[in-house]
Formats: C-alpha cells, structure tokens, sequence
C-alpha cells in the first residue's frame, strides 16, 4: 500500500516537473509581447519668442514667413501666455514668468515668477511632479536660456538626471546648435533611459530682438526648422528601434512687436502656440476655442484667452505619460488630451 502511495506520488511529482517545465516554455512567448510593450515618451521643444502667425497655415502679408519643411509635420493649436488680463495669473509676457508657466503649470499667482530675475518657482516643476508620481522615470532638460536651469526652475534639477544648459557651449557652436546636439546625442545613445526630455531654444527670440518681424527672424525660423528635422529622424529611429511612442509637443513663450521685443499685453506677443505630432490622441479642448472671455476691453485679447494657456502643457505630458494630474496639484487648466476634454 504505502509502496502505491510513494509511487503515484512519484507519478504526481513526474507530471507536475512536466507541466511545469512546460508552463515555463510556453511562458517564453508569452514575454516577449510584454518586454514589447510600447514605452511612453516625450519631447518637449520650446520656441523662445516664435510668433504663431509665422507657422500657421495663413499666409500673413505683413510677414515674409519662409517655406518650412518640419513644422508643417505638427498639428498646431493657438495658446496664449501672460495668464488671464485683470486678475491675479496676470504676468509680463516674457520668457522668465512664460517658461516658469510651461514647466509648473501655473500662472505667476502660483508660481510667483514675475519677471526675469531669475526667481525659483515657489511651486514644483514637471520634473518634481513625475518623479513624485514615479521615482523610476528619468528627465532630461536642455536649456539653450541657463536662466531655466538655473534659475526658475532650479529647484527641480535635483530630479533631473541629464542637463545642459547653454552657458557652457563652445565658443565654436551656437547655442541652439549646442543644445540640439546634445539632445540629439543623448537619444541616438541606445542606452538612453529618458521619459521626458525638455529642449528650449533661444535663437529666433534673439532675432527677434534684432529687428522683429524681419529678414532675420524667417532666416533663424529656417535655420530651426531644419534643427526640428534633426530631432523628427532621432525620434522616428527610436521609434522603430526601441518600442518608444514619443509624443513631440511644441511651444513658445511669447510672440514679439513689429519692430521687436515683448513683455507687455499686446495679442502679437501673448499670442502662442502648441504644436503636437500625435493630433490622433487630442481632446475637443485642443481643436475648439472657448467662447472670448470678456476680462478686458479688448475683443482680440479676450478672443485669444479662449485657446489653451500655456499652463495646459504639463498637464498635457502627465496625462500622455500615464500620470494624469489629480486636484490637489491645482493645475489652472486641463490637458488637452484625450478623456480630459470634459473638464
Ligand atoms: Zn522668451
């Protein structure tokens, strides 16, 4: 009897180092779709002073807007920066205030940056958040204006695995030219782990400055968009090579007055924009303005704060991410991805 028992155990014992021999060969297949899965990634490039109405699809008679071979390849949204006229998110529509607003998600009333002084962010940045959310995920921040990195959003460089900031570029390279070869750089590494990385370029704001709406400012609009394509390749090789979806976004800061410059309350320089290489994935938010909001006298300006704010950019990247902003981060705006556009 005990002999039977001892036996069909054996035979039990057999079966089962089968099955589970079997059990972990099937799982072999069963991995790969797993270990394939597609990563979530994003690019986010800031546009110091690009003016919207050189990229659009209307052909502006005052401008002399170049043919542009990469920015036509983004679906492109109207925006607006200096937050809402005559309440308390009211700022200057300049870079310091306006990049603090892209990166936080707030206006100056939360962020308190107001003006280029290079003052840190009373609230956290993208980075601080997504690391809050998940410790795992990596960042990088390339920033052609060190101002961002150094100043305004210093606080979150802690959390920031890869930064460059232009300061240090060789006498031999502009700045933009720099920055995008660092970035560039940085993604053709095929060990490169980052989740979000941010990319700010100065050079059509410094021409801008130059002399505004002029020959100048088409040449270094030209100039970055040939830089736009560079970084379109590198992300499409990792597309394909690495099972990455990058969602590419696109933003400036400010536009600028006929003749240059910027920080007042003008619609040519709190106008905006956001641009995105996935349209597929965006909310009603993204595609319809809102009704005018009648918070000047000015219909122009109160027809241009009916688009999204430039506030809707982190909230846009937690959402793509995996990460969607829940009420206690307090974000102003909601993202202009999909499942928010009821918001
Ligand atoms: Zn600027």
């Amino acid at each position: 009897m005990l002999r039977t028992i001892i036996k069909q155990l054996a035979m039990i014992a057999w079966t089962l180092g089968l099955l589970i021999q079997a059990q972990s060969s099937f799982s072999q297949p069963d991995a790969q779709p797993t270990a394939q899965l597609m990563v979530k990634k994003v690019l986010l490039i800031g546009l110091d002073g690009l003016m919207y109405s050189y990229i659009d699809d209307v052909d502006d008679p005052e401008l002399d807007e170049p043919t542009l071979t990469h920015f036509p390849k983004f679906t492109l949204t109207k925006a607006f920066v200096g937050g809402y006229l005559n309440t308390a998110s009211h700022q200057i529509s300049s870079s310091g205030p306006s990049w603090t607003s892209i990166l936080t998600g707030t206006w100056t009333d939360q962020h308190g940056v107001v003006s280029n002084n290079g003052a840190h962010a009373a609230v956290p940045g993208i980075f601080s958040r997504l690391h809050t959310r998940n410790p795992a995920l990596n960042f990088g921040s390339f920033s052609a204006w060190s101002d961002i990195n150094t100043g305004h959003l210093v606080k979150d460089m802690a959390f920031v695995k890869r930064r460059v900031d232009g300061a240090s570029r060789p006498e031999e390279l502009s700045v933009d030219e720099f920055v995008t070869r660092a970035v560039i750089e940085e993604l053709s590494d095929q060990e490169s782990d980052l989740d979000f990385v941010f990319l700010h370029l100065d050079e059509i704001d410094g021409a801008g400055h130059d002399c505004g709406w002029c020959t100048l400012y088409g040449e270094t609009l030209s100039a970055t968009d040939a830089r736009i394509g560079r970084l379109l390749e590198v992300i499409s090789d990792r597309e394909q090579s690495h099972s990455e979806q990058w969602l590419v976004m696109l933003v400036a800061d400010h536009g600028h007055r006929k003749g240059g410059g910027h920080g007042g309350d003008s619609v040519v320089e709190r106008a905006s924009f956001i641009g995105v290489n996935k349209p597929a994935q965006m909310n009603n938010l993204f595609f319809e303005p809102r009704p005018a909001l009648e918070l000047s006298d000015d219909e122009a300006s109160n027809g241009l704060m009916g688009y999204p704010g430039v506030t809707s950019v982190v909230p846009t990247i937690m959402e793509y991410l995996g990460y969607p902003a829940r009420s206690e981060d307090g974000f102003p705006a909601p993202a202009l991805l999909s499942g928010s556009g009821s918001l």
